[in-house]
C-alpha cells in the first residue's frame, strides 16, 4: 500500500479517524496557557497520563465519540489546527481505521 493509493478525502464528516487515534490533545508543553484552556479540561488528560502510559491508539479524551467532534475545538492545539485533511497521514488514518470515503461507501 502506498500513500498514493489511497483516496483523496473531501470532507472530515463522519470520521475523526485522526482523533481516534490520538488520546491526549497534542499539546506542546505550556501550550495550553495559550489557548486559556482551564484546568477542567485538562484534568481528563492528566488523568490520561496518570493511568495509563500504554495508550499510543486511544481516542482522544477530548473526543465525543457519539457525534465525532472535538468537544473542545476551539481550545485544541495547534497540532490539530494544522493537520491537514486528505493529507498523507489523514488518509493513512483513515485507511488504519477502516474509514472509506462517502462516495465509495455503500451507506453513503
Ligand atoms: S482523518 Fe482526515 S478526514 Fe478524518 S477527521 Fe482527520 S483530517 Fe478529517
Ligand atoms: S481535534 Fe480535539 S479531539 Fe481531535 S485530537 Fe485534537 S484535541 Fe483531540
Amino acid at each position: 500500500m502506498t500513500f498514493e493509493s489511497l483516496p483523496l478525502i473531501e470532507s472530515c464528516d463522519d470520521c475523526a479517524a485522526c482523533c481516534r487515534r490520538t488520546p491526549i490533545p497534542p499539546f506542546q508543553p505550556g501550550e495550553e496557557a495559550h489557548w486559556n484552556v482551564p484546568d477542567s479540561l485538562m484534568q481528563p488528560i492528566w488523568e490520561r497520563i496518570h493511568l495509563d502510559q500504554h495508550f499510543d491508539l486511544l481516542p482522544c479524551v477530548w473526543l465525543d465519540m457519539g457525534t465525532l467532534k472535538c468537544r473542545h475545538y476551539d481550545l485544541r492545539p495547534q497540532a490539530c489546527r494544522d493537520f491537514e485533511r486528505s493529507s498523507d497521514l489523514c488518509r493513512l488514518c483513515r485507511d488504519d481505521e477502516g474509514i472509506l470515503p462517502r462516495e465509495i461507501r455503500s451507506d453513503a
